[in-house]
């Protein structure tokens, strides 16, 4: 963990025009910098960086954010490793929360060592002949193994030692290439197995696969341990690979093993990732949305294959946002895709793309295919476990499509669906201020004043909580605010760190149109002098509002109740 005070100092000190202006050319266009957005195809350019606000803003897609987030989506860099390459750039060193500064915070020397040994098992797999032909049996060509890096390690305990003179080095076990037995002897964790890279988006090597080249050996598969590079909830094989063909097709296919991504690819579906013998987990969909808003799960077609896919499915509702499709895909008993390709033709796989059942559909599918809805018996154990699903997706469009569905399968109503499985919605994973489009075309005072505070955050007064003690959007968000400002030591000196922090609050979308809304906002006036006007606005209101509560308040009270106090209130309210 990267403490947040330091990614505070980042932004701090980071110019976003610098960051961006080294991959995107900007031009200056009055206050602000603009340029064609990397993020979509366009002519004129909407793609804006504001230098006073330190963030980016594109009218044409909604690409937003700050110089981290920029380096995230422009490199396919992780939130790590962007904090890493702005902070090399500043001379910093980044602090790590566990620290010990252990040899484990070194990131780049892990790199530096995965990279030696990776070396090292494609000379050795060159050199035995009983590896490569089992990668031939298995119908890999040379062009294959040589673009996935594939290589060999040797059936010696320590045949790691040839690359590296300190065996002892605790980077080695840290990295996962080496481990203890009992006795406290050193050994190669990987021998005489198959080895597949793991590299992430920038294509470093993070860790490897190791499969067995005989069946009778098990494990059968191997993985690196986690490590501060290697983490098996976050990281999936094949990304760097699949990139292009996730952009050309526009969807991702998951699947669960690294020969089948393989596989996949020699036969021209270069789309495909695969998750590290783990379920998929949120932060894997996450990962891969910034890829495509569109992503197929494929399973084997038995019973396991059916139960994993469920298990994605549930995970899959808690992230789904209106804009992202799912598909499940599932293969014919007996085949995963590597088999499944290598028998039939690569059309044929991609017509089962085509073909695969959407979200919605496998939810109802699963749902009845022990129950055939004949008995109210029947269709109140369907909509038990309708409803604990229902509950979980995040997306209210889907949530509405999907409860309109079952309504017509159960022939009620929607209103009465609705009232029996409750309006208390989705606080899984999201628990974030929602979005909800404003009706006005003006600014409220309220809003005025979160644009002030989003633009100049040293104008914050904790005083000002009076005011923004109702129910609205702004009421929320000035909470948020209050909390963020609360809770850090560091100071906030521009748009892009305040923003950084409150997209935790915040739901998405919310955030673009504070950052659209803040772009452009204040400019030209004296922020500090609007801030006082607003305040005095919102104060005004506040007490107002106290005033009513109290009047009505006396209005209920009997004549002989009232107080000397409450006369005199009274009296002065009439003028
Ligand atoms: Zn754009």
């Amino acid at each position: 963990m990267i403490p947040e005070s330091f990614i505070q100092e980042v932004l701090n000190r980071i110019d976003v025009v610098d960051i961006v202006d080294q991959r995107v050319k900007l031009k200056k266009s009055g206050a602000n910098f603009v340029a064609c957005c990397p993020f979509h195809q366009e002519k004129s350019p909407s793609f804006t960086v504001s230098p006073s606000k330190q963030f980016y803003h594109c009218f044409g897609c909604g690409a937003h954010g700050s110089a981290i987030s920029f380096l995230m989506e422009y490199d396919g860099l992780t939130f790590v490793e962007s904090i890493q390459l702005i902070a090399n750039q500043l001379g910093l060193t980044v602090p790590n929360e566990q620290s010990g500064g252990q040899v484990q915070n070194d990131y780049s020397r892990l790199e530096e060592v995965l990279s030696m040994a990776n070396k090292f098992y494609k000379k050795i797999l060159r050199e035995t002949p009983v590896s490569i032909n089992y990668l031939k049996n298995r119908g890999l060509s040379g062009e294959t193994a040589r673009q996935f890096q594939i290589g060999f390690s040797p059936n010696e305990w320590q045949g790691l030692q040839t690359v590296f003179s300190d065996y002892e080095e605790n980077v080695l076990q840290a990295a996962g290439l080496v481990q203890r037995n009992e006795k406290g002897r050193l050994y190669d964790r990987f021998r005489n197995r198959i080895m597949f890279p793991i590299l992430n988006a920038k294509n470093t090597i993070i860790g490897f696969g190791g499969r067995v080249i005989d069946d009778n050996e098990k494990p059968k598969y191997y993985n690196s341990p986690e490590t501060p590079l290697f983490k098996k909830s976050y990281e999936l094989y094949g990304i760097p690979q699949a990139k292009k063909g996730i952009r050309e097709d526009n969807n991702i296919i998951i699947v669960e093993g690294y020969m089948d991504v393989i596989s996949l690819h020699q036969h021209g579906i270069t789309n495909a990732v695969a998750t590290l013998g783990t379920a998929t987990t949120i932060y894997h969909i996450k990962k891969l949305v910034r890829y495509s808003k569109k992503i197929t799960f494929c399973f084997d077609g038995d019973q396991a294959g059916r139960e994993a896919a469920w298990k994605a499915l549930n995970t899959a509702i808690e992230v789904i946002d209106d804009q992202m499709e799912f598909y499940f895909l599932f293969l014919p008993a007996n085949e995963d895709p590597d088999t499944f390709i290598k028998k039939n033709s690569p059309d044929k796989f991609k017509t089962l793309i085509n073909n695969a059942t959407p979200l919605t559909e496998f939810i109802i599918r699963r749902l009845t295919s022990d129950n055939d809805l004949r008995s109210q018996e029947k269709k109140i154990k369907f909509l038990n476990s309708f409803e604990p699903i229902v509950k979980k997706i995040y997306s209210s469009k889907y949530r509405l499509f999907l409860i309109k569905r079952v309504s017509e399968l159960l022939s009620m109503s929607q209103v009465e669906l609705e009232k029996i499985i409750g309006e208390k919605f989705s606080e899984g994973v999201n628990i974030k201020i929602k979005y909800a489009p404003s009706t006005k075309n003006t600014l409220t005072a309220k809003r005025k004043y979160l644009l002030i505070l989003l633009s100049r955050p040293d104008l914050f007064e904790v005083s000002d909580h009076k005011c923004f003690n109702g129910t609205s959007i702004e009421d929320e968000i000035f909470i948020a605010l209050s909390n963020i400002f609360n809770s850090n030591n560091s100071s906030f000196n521009n748009s892009a760190s305040i923003f950084a922090s409150l997209s935790n609050y915040l739901e998405d979308k919310l955030i673009v149109e504070l950052q659209t809304q803040v772009m452009d906002f204040g400019e030209n006036i004296d922020l500090k002098t609007e801030m006082e006007l607003v305040r005095s606005v919102l104060q005004n209101i506040s007490s107002k509002r106290i005033q009513s509560e109290k009047l009505s308040a006396l209005k209920n009270k009997s004549l002989s109740d009232l107080t000397d106090e409450d006369k005199e209130f009274l009296k002065n309210f009439k003028k």
